[in-house]
């Protein structure tokens, strides 16, 4: 796969000639993603059919692919992270008209006849970020030795005015 993805396109003419489309997405170019991911480098690999259903809903059956730069949650440092995700699109004119479709669709709005396919791939990228992710052991700058001795070291607060501690000082000034 070498060609970019179309930015913009007419998913309704899709639809009806039931077209294929395939290319690449710079992650650099999806500012959302960046805000929510952190700085990344590379391309998603994206397919997607276009189609009219036995319902006659337009759909956009998706699968995106990517190597995404993560941060360790342990040691904050970026990791290489692949993601994934499939998708099934309905497109609706309206979000009123959302509330139509069957839960196994989500609702893509199709405004003038136009699509923005970027802004589709970016929000499928954003759901499919895991929650947390960490290095192997061996490969992470924080180990499980420095977290464990981190943890629980720290001195109690001493009493101050321990009884017997009063009583010496006491005792030494006389
Ligand atoms: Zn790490």
């Amino acid at each position: 796969m070498t060609s970019r993805l179309p930015g913009r396109v007419e998913p309704y003419k899709l639809a009806a000639h039931a077209e294929h489309l395939e290319g690449l997405v710079a992650l650099g170019d999806l500012p959302r993603l960046v805000e929510e991911a952190g700085e990344q480098h590379g391309d998603a690999r994206v397919w997607l059919d276009f189609a009219i259903d036995a319902q006659g809903r337009r759909e956009i059956r998706g699968r995106l692919e990517a190597e995404l730069q993560l941060l360790c949650r342990r040691c904050l440092t970026p990791m290489p992270q692949a993601v994934a995700s499939e998708f099934l699109l309905g497109m609706v004119t309206s979000d009123a008209l959302a509330a139509d479709l069957p839960s196994t669709h989500e609702p893509v709005l199709v405004e003038d006849e136009q699509l923005n396919l970027l802004a589709v791939v970016e929000d499928e990228l954003i759901l499919s970020l895991p929650q947390v992710v960490y290095h192997d052991e061996a490969d992470c700058a924080v180990s499980r030795d420095q977290l464990s001795s981190g943890a629980g070291s720290e001195m109690p607060d001493a009493p101050s005015d321990n009884p017997f501690e009063v009583l010496k000082r006491l005792k030494g000034k006389t």
